[in-house]
């Protein structure tokens, strides 16, 4: 799926990613987790090429992503950016289906997609003519994530998207999100700076800090056999986030 080689960014003077290295397993799902600022957000932008890097290579399916080709990759993967980034003047319904109109899909076609991710995501779907102003957090979160699947993409990518919730939403999101990535069996890349929700969600778990990849591993081996004192500070400093998670992840 994804590959990264010593991938380097830099934003006038700052080293937003530090020449990073990492594989992203398929058909699981991977969290990238650490503090705010660490370059987190800046890899999944890599990855859908809306940024581009100074240094290193970004591979989706052993091929090298360019801005000539990053089309051809685009729309086999589903993005949901951080707040969600629903347009404002649409209503759920032209929100998710913007893409598939452009690339002039039936009606039917479009029809059947939407009243599937309605199902998949639990959205009401006589809520699909209301404007994202009027919808809660919760169901602006459930609309950002039909758009991102509506074209069925290999590869979901998620930025912390239940960061914006209220605790008793985020929860329940917590467990229906779960349950909704175990039904589509895709790859998942998920941003989190939580370290619960990394534990509860993450098969494997990407720990980053300061634009560098300090981690690779599962929880257990971060939590067991930590490899650098940051990991065990890291994890500390979030310790009740953890455990409200205990035995919610293998
Ligand atoms: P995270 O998502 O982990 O919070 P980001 O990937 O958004 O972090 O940002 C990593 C670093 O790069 C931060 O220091 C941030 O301020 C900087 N950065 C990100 N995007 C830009 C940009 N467009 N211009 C300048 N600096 C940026
Ligand atoms: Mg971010």
């Amino acid at each position: 799926m994804f590959q990264l080689q010593n991938v380097s960014k830099h934003y006038n003077g700052i080293d937003a990613l530090k020449s990073i290295s990492f594989l992203i397993p398929n058909n699981s799902t991977t969290v990238l987790i650490g503090p705010s600022g660490c370059g987190k957000s800046t890899v999944l932008r890599l990855m859908v090429g809306l940024v581009v890097q100074d240094a290193g290579k970004v591979m989706f399916n052993k091929e090298e992503i360019s801005q000539s080709n990053i089309l051809n990759f685009r729309r086999k993967i589903g993005y949901v950016i951080q707040e969600g980034g629903l347009f404002p003047h649409m209503s759920v319904k032209q929100n998710i289906s913007l893409m598939a109109e452009y690339l002039k899909q039936s009606p039917d076609e479009i029809q059947s997609r939407i009243s599937f991710l309605c199902e998949l995501t639990q959205f009401p779907s006589n809520r699909l003519d209301a404007y994202p102003v009027q919808l809660s957090g919760g169901q602006k979160q459930r609309v950002s994530l039909m758009r991102a699947l509506m074209l069925d993409p290999e590869v979901l990518l998620l930025d912390e998207p239940l960061g914006a919730l209220d605790p008793m939403v985020r929860s329940k999101m917590q467990r229906e999100l779960k349950h909704i990535f175990q039904d589509l069996d895709k790859t998942v890349i998920m941003v989190t700076h939580d370290i619960g929700e990394a534990a509860f969600f993450g098969d494997s778990i990407v720990l980053m800090n300061e634009g560098a990849v300090i981690q690779h591993g599962t929880m257990t081996e971060l939590l067991e056999a930590p490899n650098d004192q940051f990991v065990e500070d890291f994890i500390n400093a979030q310790r009740n986030s953890l455990n409200s998670m205990r035995g919610k992840f293998p």
